[in-house]
């Protein structure tokens, strides 16, 4: 059985008090490792590290500082298949997905924040006729937590820690404690990628112990944190009497807006990876779907058809489309909502049932699901349930799509398919999401600002927004004679 270790001045160490939790395989529900159960001492010891390694870091040249980001980025691209196997294995993800997606996107972070850190420029303002000029310093933070969720485990890890390392901070970070395997793995890339020690310091446990010392820390003066809503508004209460700098991406209940006008073909195809891609457990799924009544009927036929197509099956087969949720607790949450969607008058059109997967009976399945909802309101249009389960209803003019799209607490993105550029003019503008998709979906470019609105979070990470939240601003004014 494979212990995972916390990663804390450049060496892999034991928590202090010598407590373990059982990590999970979600494609057969077996215990196959152990992870550090880490506490405030484990916090305290990574922030001495991280201090002791700021003073050299933040002085190092972008030159030097951007080659061992690409070194980081290169070492991940060298170990991709077993990068790969190791975050399907600990998450329930097809090897497919983390092959493809996943883990390139990981090794593209730290590539992407190395060039970047080399561009990053700030502003000078002349003060026209009072002999001044005023520049802007943008410095580090200092030590910075960065907290993240199990859904995309090294991909939303890396997209956090590559700007803040680059930007010159020492980070704390912890992974969720269902999918740590990939950041204890990323250790031992930065030490081959001749990362500082203290630089970067990965302490693995319990989001309300572990997390929640890194959060409380008075010394730790910025957090940037992925995963649900109801953490992020705990995380910012705990956060606003230190004055934190915060950046909080949230959950998301994103519209996909389908008019009769798209294309169709590429509009059906899409909303099936944009439903149940990584089995609906990307907070940037549409799973509200808002489909014109003219093409509602069928849409409806062939969406079902298709989505029955969906082979569910062990992460490692090549055929697997659907693998496993990623634990017993949140299939659990699904399939309650399944009933919920029930009672409240949804009809389930396909799926809705968990599978057993032969040979791995025990593992977290579940059928791809679409419910066929009439109204808005109902809570499972309402309500984050972050799985394989999307519902569908009609809609007949722009304005009542748009109402139904605003329609929830939510504002993290919305896909919109149509041909009219009048119609995507206004709906890009009324849309009250941070992403808006325009035939297509998660198409992302690095450069862009990326997060939600609502109760989808505060602050934006991406391209350079990513290394303004890293830094702190200082306006520098010279008078001259
Ligand atoms: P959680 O909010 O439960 O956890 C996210 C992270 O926070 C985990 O590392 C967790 O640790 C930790 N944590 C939990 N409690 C605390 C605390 N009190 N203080 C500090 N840290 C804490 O989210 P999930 O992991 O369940 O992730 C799913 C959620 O993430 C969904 O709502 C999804 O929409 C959202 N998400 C948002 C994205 C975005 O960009 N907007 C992208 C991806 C996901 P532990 O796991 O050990 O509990």
């Amino acid at each position: 059985m494979q212990k995972i270790k916390n990663y804390i001045n450049g060496e892999f160490v034991n928590p202090i008090n010598n407590n373990w939790l059982d990590n999970y395989n979600p494609s057969n529900g077996e215990i196959y490792g152990q992870i550090p159960n880490s506490t405030v001492e484990d916090i305290d010891l990574a922030y001495n590290a991280a201090q002791s390694a700021f003073s050299q870091w933040s002085n190092t040249t972008l030159g030097t500082r951007s080659k061992i980001l690409s070194k980081i980025a290169e070492l991940i691209k060298e170990k991709l298949d077993f990068l790969a196997e190791a975050e399907s294995k600990d998450n329930g993800k097809p090897i497919s997905l983390a092959t493809a997606i996943d883990i390139p996107r990981a090794a593209a972070n730290f590539q992407f924040f190395a060039n970047a850190i080399t561009q990053f420029a700030s502003e000078s303002h002349e003060s026209v006729g009072l002999d001044a000029v005023n520049f802007t310093l943008r410095q580090p933070i200092g030590v910075v937590g960065c907290i993240s969720p199990w859904n995309l485990p090294l991909y939303l890890f890396t997209w956090k820690i590559a700007p803040a390392i680059a930007a010159g901070n020492c980070v704390i970070a912890k992974p969720s404690e269902v999918t740590p395997m990939t950041a204890y793995l990323l250790g031992e890339i930065c030490t081959e990628a001749g990362l500082p020690k203290g630089v970067l310091n990965i302490v693995h446990g319990l989001g309300t112990t572990t997390g929640q010392a890194i959060v409380e820390h008075p010394n730790i003066k910025a957090i940037s944190f992925t995963g649900g809503t109801q953490t992020g508004a705990h995380i910012a209460r705990v956060a606003a009497p230190m004055f934190k700098k915060l950046s909080l991406e949230l959950g998301g209940k994103n519209p996909n807006i389908i008019f009769a006008d798209c294309d169709y073909d590429k509009m059906l195809e899409t909303t099936v990876r944009s439903s149940f891609a990584n089995q609906g457990q990307i907070c940037l799924c549409g799973s509200r779907i808002f489909v014109e009544a003219s093409i509602y009927e069928k849409f409806k036929k062939d969406f079902v058809q298709k989505v029955k197509q969906l082979q569910v099956g062990h992460p490692s087969e090549k055929s697997t489309n659907i693998g496993a949720l990623v634990s017993r607790s949140h299939l659990e949450k699904v399939e309650s909502y399944v009933k919920i969607a029930e009672d409240e008058g949804g009809k389930v059109l396909c799926g809705g049932l968990e599978v057993t997967v032969p040979g791995y009976e025990n593992g977290y399945y579940f059928q791809p699901t679409i419910i066929e909802v009439q109204d808005n309101s109902c809570r499972i249009n309402q309500e984050e349930v972050f799985g394989p389960v999307v519902t569908m209803m009609s809609f007949k003019t722009d304005e009542e799509a748009l109402q139904l799209a605003n329609d929830v607490t939510y504002g993290l993105s919305a896909t919109l398919w149509t041909n009219n550029l009048n119609r995507t003019m206004q709906f890009s503008k009324q849309l009250q999401t941070g992403i808006v998709w325009v035939n297509t979906w998660m198409l992302r470019d690095l450069r862009t600002p990326f997060g939600g609105s609502k109760a989808s979070g505060v602050g934006r990470e991406g391209g350079f927004e990513a290394l303004r939240f890293f830094t702190e601003a200082k306006n520098i004014c010279i008078k001259y004679e």
